[in-house]
């Protein structure tokens, strides 16, 4: 929709749209901008200018319009104290991680906390109507912009003023007063200060008017009147018209303390501790000048680099100030507003990784390192999470119980930034020769398989700018699979099947045929559970037929059968394999079990990433960070099990979707985004609690055991369970304790043979002098297992090693030097041979070393007299000794 064309229309009409009671009331002037011709109301007469063009922009900076000065947190308390006493619930905060939109990564307003996604279109549930919410929402787009203009954040405190007009909330006029009034009776900005702008808000196919309002140049708040759906012309007004009203938390402390930034009244003793710390000693004059013209810069120029450029020119700062105390400035406020937003979003359970939304966070940190780094800090990242958290814990106590979990995540980040680091020096510095700038495609490849991100490759002049594609073909690579199309089937005139599975399950029931498919018949009733939420479908006969698949279509149940069909209309007898159901179930509650064990052992961090569950096996895989160790998953399966030792209740109930979330909060959502507005809530007493459809035992005890068979990380931020439960638990501890039988006992064998085999060696090694004797005298010694011809002998016998070998052909030339010997023996995973010659013996040793090394793969040395060598190519063992044998017995 053309929210220009809306705009037009609007403005023509401006009683009908804008005219509130307040403007008639207090003698609001309604003017169109002399500059760019926008339409806004004033008390003033004299102003001419829209506040976008108007001179006492940021003019509050250094003199705010107030008498007294709240900063971030103070702000807050200002504002809920001002709508609580005027008729607003007050309501927390809901997680930066946006749990019940499966469209989104992060929140990003406030009005994103009431809204549900069913099919195709929006829903709004409020829980309290009129309501306030101090709603921290998470925007990338402006990640350059953070730290250098003053007031973009990656996360900001969105005040959220949301009304319906019926069912006790207003409409504009009562909210416009309202509006006005915070500013002038609670925060005691002067009347005149005030300026509405006319403006337009339009999106998922409704839209509305909107009253932006500003003081000094600073957008405050917006207050989005939606009431229209359609397209322009013709349009209808929505059943439920809804005001949106957005204020910045951070811009309320701004405009009250007039400090240089935005950044400077909103993370508490930070800022102070940091310019301590880097030493920056900055006259606040200079400050003020520099900061009021980087913001009517960023009004004039579309780039970043422009805006500051012109900013130093017209301040006439001088390149040693710029280095001295801009720079470390920027760096400074760039790392208060990057921690505070990971602060926020691994207290909601999010992980760093490359895939998804983690993607903008483990960037975000390795921004820090990189802020770090560069400006070479000496900095405790744990120090800075404690501020934090000390001063935002009063208005977000959740805060609190998340602090050890944060500072876990976010140094075994830092540790992972420095042991790439190098690693992606290297790279860079290739990529810097090859003198060619990579393609976004190269760019994609480098960070997900090096971890490479394009932030640092512009930090190191591999290039020059991010291709503004990047992050788009990112995304688009990471849910691309997230949506499995359904085969698309007829089902208009079929009625919803009737899940008997739902209600008392029964193993054999009768229901009737009412369509016939090529792919499946569908019936009137079913038990069969149709696949769904990782859970595999039953298995079965109807009518005879085998069950060989049940899928759900919207709420039509299909069941693919094999070999044929009943008739039409039949009434048919239908029988689930209650031993394949029970199975799967057990491992369903498993999943669950497991799921929140891993939770306890490892850290809050652990959500289910997605399940299967089958009749034999199962898996579950969770967000972490890092493999697990055999003792984590000793703990884990000890946690499970001791559940299952305990006994407890399974209960299911349905809930209204809102209910459920504000009881249970958005842990519920562990399988994902429920799109239906009663909820099924699966409740292990107060272990585990969770939206699911699936099916569950009654009791814990049900269960009877459950086995972790394997584990792997199978992505970045995501590991993987793989189980089993029940009676295939049990077999499968069977199974292992036969094999560790069987281990054991080939392993006392192999002891056993070892020990004589030593002490057999002992034994010979006694026998060298007796031997030397009776081959000397040339008496056979076949029965020790050395072969002879005259004073030439060879053996190969298992019962000598390398001592006796070397110690016998040494003493037995040295004896007579017509004698020879050659020994083959095993030593480690090589076949060695061994030569003494004597002189007048007519032997080559090293011939023969040669010889037996190369039969073997290996290689030989030595000289005539004595020689070894040898290779591991055990294969050929046998043909070694025999050629051996016959090399130096003829
Ligand atoms: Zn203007
Ligand atoms: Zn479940």
């Amino acid at each position: 929709m053309d929210k220009n064309q809306i705009l037009k229309e609007f403005s023509a009409d401006p009683d009908r749209y804008y005219k509130v009671k307040l403007f008639e009331e207090q003698g609001f002037i309604r003017k169109s901008c002399t500059k760019c011709n926008r339409f806004f109301w004033t008390l003033d007469p004299s102003r001419t200018l829209c506040p976008d063009d108007g001179v006492d922009t940021y003019s509050f900076i250094g003199e705010p319009p107030t008498t007294k000065r709240f900063d971030y947190t103070q702000a807050w308390k200002k504002v809920e104290e001002f709508f609580v006493k005027n008729n607003h619930t007050s309501v927390s905060r809901y997680p930066v991680v946006c749990r019940w939109r499966d469209d989104l990564y992060f929140t990003i307003a406030s009005i994103v906390d009431f809204q549900r996604v069913m099919g195709s279109k929006v829903v709004f549930e409020f829980p309290a109507n009129p309501l306030v919410v101090p709603q921290i929402c998470l925007r990338f787009k402006d990640l350059e912009n953070v730290g250098v203009t003053g007031r973009h954040f990656s996360s900001f405190c969105m005040i959220g003023q949301h009304s319906i007009p019926d069912n006790g909330g207003y409409w504009k006029d009562e909210c416009v007063d309202l509006d006005f009034k915070l500013l002038t009776q609670q925060f005691g900005i002067k009347k005149e200060e005030v300026v509405f702008v006319e403006d337009v808000w339009a999106g998922g196919g409704s839209f509305g008017s909107s009253l932006e309002y500003f003081v000094r140049g600073l957008e405050l708040g917006n207050a989005v009147f939606t009431e229209f759906q359609g397209e322009l012309g013709e349009h209808t007004t929505l059943d439920q018209k809804i005001i949106d009203m957005g204020a910045g938390l951070e811009r309320f402390a701004w405009i009250t303390t007039g400090t240089p930034t935005a950044y400077d009244c909103c993370f508490g003793p930070i800022t102070n501790y940091l310019m301590g710390k880097i030493g920056i000693d900055a006259d606040s004059e200079m400050l003020r000048r520099y900061f009021t013209t980087i913001a009517k810069n960023l009004e004039i120029y579309d780039d970043l680099s422009e805006v500051r450029k012109q900013t130093i020119k017209t301040t006439g700062l001088t390149k040693d100030q710029l280095n001295r105390i801009i720079t470390p400035l920027e760096g400074m406020y760039l790392i208060g507003d990057h921690l505070r937003t990971l602060i926020f979003a691994i207290t909601d359970g999010a992980l760093p990784s490359n895939v998804g939304g983690g993607y903008n966070l483990r960037m975000m940190l390795r921004r820090i390192n990189g802020t770090i780094d560069r400006m070479n800090l000496k900095l405790d990242i744990d120090e800075l999470i404690d501020m934090h958290i000390d001063y935002l814990k009063d208005t977000y106590p959740e805060l609190e119980s998340k602090r050890q979990d944060v500072k876990t995540i976010l140094n075994l980040e830092s540790q992972r930034y420095v042991e790439s680091k190098s690693r992606m020096g290297k790279m860079a510095t290739k990529l810097k020769d090859k003198g060619r700038v990579p393609s976004v495609e190269e760019l994609i490849t480098l960070y997900e398989s090096d971890g490479i991100t394009p932030e640092y490759l512009k930090e190191v002049e591999v290039i020059s700018e991010i291709p503004s594609s990047f992050y788009a073909k990112l995304s688009d690579l990471h849910q691309s699979d997230k949506k499995k199309s359904m085969e698309y089937l007829s089902l208009e005139n079929i009625p919803e099947t009737d899940m008997l599975f739902y209600k008392d399950d029964p193993m054999e029931f009768e229901a009737k045929v009412l369509k016939i498919f090529e792919k499946g018949i569908v019936l009137d009733r079913t038990s069969f559970y149709a696949r769904g939420g990782g859970q595999e479908p039953d298995h079965g006969t109807i009518a005879g037929f085998k069950v060989i698949d049940v899928n759900k279509h919207g709420g039509v149940i299909l069941h693919e059968l094999e070999g044929g069909f009943p008739s039409l209309g039949d009434t048919v007898s239908c029988k689930v394999d209650s031993i394949r159901r029970a199975n799967i179930t057990k491992n369903h509650t498993s999943t669950h079990i497991l799921n929140s064990s891993a939770r306890q052992v490892l850290g809050s961090w652990i959500w289910q990433h997605s399940a299967f569950k089958d009749d034999d096996h199962a898996r579950l895989d969770i967000t972490h960070h890092s493999s697990l160790t055999d003792s984590e998953v000793a703990d884990i399966e000890k946690t499970a099990n001791q559940i299952i030792a305990k006994d407890m209740s399974v209960t299911i109930e349905n809930y209204d979707r809102g209910t459920a979330e504000q009881k249970y909060g958005f842990k519920i959502y562990q399988g994902g985004v429920v799109p239906v507005k009663s909820v099924r809530i699966v409740s292990i007493e107060d272990f585990d609690v969770e939206a699911c459809g699936g099916t569950h035992v009654k009791k814990t005890k049900d269960i009877e055991l459950i086995k972790i068979t394997k584990t792997k990380r199978i992505q970045d931020g995501v590991v993987r369970l793989e189980f089993v439960s029940g009676p295939i638990a049990q077999e499968y501890v069977k199974q292992q304790e036969i094999i560790q039988t069987q281990n054991k006992k080939e392993f006392v064998q192999k002891e056993i043979k070892e020990k004589t085999r030593e002490e057999n060696k002992e034994k010979t090694r006694e026998k060298i002098p007796t031997f030397i004797e009776k081959i000397l005298s040339e008496e056979s010694l076949e029965s020790e297992g050395i072969n002879s011809k005259g004073k030439l002998c060879f053996t190969a016998d298992e019962n000598y090693d390398e001592y006796f070998h070397q110690n016998f052909g040494k003493k037995l030339v040295a004896k007579d030097d017509a004698a020879a010997f050659c020994g083959i023996f095993e030593s480690g995973p090589t076949i060695r041979v061994m030569i003494f010659a004597g002189d007048k013996s007519g032997v080559n040793a090293g011939k023969i070393a040669n010889e037996i090394a190369s039969i073997l793969g290996g290689f030989g040395g030595g000289d005539a007299k004595f020689a070894q060598g040898g290779g591991k190519d055990t294969s050929k063992k046998d043909a070694a000794i025999q050629k051996a044998k016959s090399m130096i017995l003829g």
